[in-house]
């Protein structure tokens, strides 16, 4: 399983990880919310340990982009605000579960396991269209059983038009929906992730409606 830790604190975060890969977690640590931020929006982590007092950024700020995003990786809040309008702050933001420090390592552990757990048992099922299988809970692509490789954009792409196939996504609403999934969008921005999608997947998995834009058929 695979942890994203935001700690700005050296001693705390040094701590958290080498007790959580002790129990067999692996563990990407980052220090500040950019970068933090980032990775998780790459990598699909099994749950995310945040704090909210970080050097950049605060952390429930990271924690609402990421939910605006539709990331719904499990989040265990870590902070010294522990009185109860910040945890009632922090559970409205998004947050799974809410730690106030100090706290105990077997604490972080056991809260872990439960967010995990409990995440697993609400996942959504695998969307599977011609030789693609595509995990909405991973983001992982496969074709013919192989994994492939596709951006962050490839895959918000190819998530929009698999979830709601048999409808016609014009060249405007992708594009609309990709600026809203974060970044500028070039002009030609969607045409190029479809090229992309349709040579790494196959040519004949999104078709493309002539004037209208495209969709992806059951
Ligand atoms: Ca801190």
């Amino acid at each position: 399983m695979r942890i994203l830790l935001i700690e700005d604190d050296q001693l705390i975060g040094d701590g958290l990880k080498t007790g959580l890969e002790k129990m067999g977690f692996a563990v990407d640590w980052f220090q500040n919310g950019a970068e933090g931020c980032e990775a998780l929006l790459l990598i699909p982590y099994d749950a995310a340990v945040l704090d909210l007092g970080l050097p950049d950024r605060d952390g429930l700020s990271v924690l609402k982009e990421w939910r605006q995003k539709g990331r719904k990786e499990p989040v265990l809040i870590l902070t010294a605000r522990g009185d109860v309008d910040n945890r009632i702050i922090g559970l409205d933001s998004g947050a799974d579960d809410y730690l106030p420090k100090p706290f105990a390592l077997k604490e972080v552990i056991a809260r872990l396991k439960a967010l995990i757990r409990r995440r697993n048992d609400q996942l959504e099922p695998m969307i599977r269209c011609q030789d693609i299988t595509f995990n909405p809970n991973t983001k992982e692509v496969l074709k013919n059983n192989s994994l492939v490789e596709l951006t962050p954009k490839e895959i918000f792409v190819l998530e929009l038009l698999l979830s709601r196939r048999n409808q016609v996504f014009s060249r405007e609403l992708l594009e609309e929906k990709l600026y809203a999934f974060g970044n500028e969008v070039q002009s030609n921005a969607v045409e190029v992730h479809i090229h992309h999608l349709r040579k790494k997947l196959g040519k004949d998995l999104i078709k493309t409606v002539p004037k209208i834009g495209y969709m992806i058929q059951s």
